[in-house]
């Protein structure tokens, strides 16, 4: 494992530790002292996707990587948050023991993992990926959406205050005047 910074292909491991069924390392370059973390996972035995139009192809982690990262174009999200869910969501799928599995489980599960994540990042997979069946879901989605949206005002806009507050402030006002 070349160091990042420098390119010495000699690192010491300083922090090794068990996430998900696979092992993560703090490693630090023995040149230029910069520290790196890399993850160390078993190649599963290969798992089947079933298309929609019944072909078969092998799990593609990069692509769902690159599916998802799509949908989070733009978003506030944390580093490694992306990685971190297709992490999860290739570890559930082992988890199920299946040799096949059809494309829309992986779908569904990114789906509901993303709707806990950003709204919006969810929205756009799942109208990508699920290609909404029907306007009702899609409707649906976004009323989640405008819910959550409502309770929180978007940054830099004012509260809106009652007339009453504002004739109260020009009140006060000419008192002090
Ligand atoms: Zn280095």
């Amino acid at each position: 494992m070349k160091c990042p910074s420098c390119g010495e292909p000699e690192t010491k491991v300083i922090d090794s530790r068990g996430v998900g069924d696979g092992i993560r390392r703090r490693r630090q370059c023995i040149v230029c002292n910069s520290r790196f973390t890399t993850y160390e996972r078993l190649q599963s035995a290969n798992l089947l996707i079933v298309k929609k139009d019944g072909r078969r192809e092998d799990f593609n982690r990069d692509k769902l990587l690159t599916g998802i990262r799509k949908a989070c174009e733009k978003r506030p999200l944390p580093i490694g948050i992306i990685e971190k869910l297709v992490d999860n969501i290739e570890i559930e799928l082992y988890r199920l023991g299946k040799a096949e599995v059809p494309s829309s489980v992986i779908g569904d599960i990114a789906i509901e993992r993303l709707q806990s994540i950003d709204h919006i990042a969810h929205i756009r997979f799942a109208s990508v990926y699920r290609e909404f069946a029907d306007l009702a879901t899609l409707k649906q989605a976004v009323d989640i959406l405008m819910e959550s949206k409502a309770k929180e005002p978007p940054a830099g806009q004012l509260r809106l205050i009652s007339h009453d507050e504002f004739n109260a402030n020009r009140g006060g006002r000419r008192r002090n005047k």
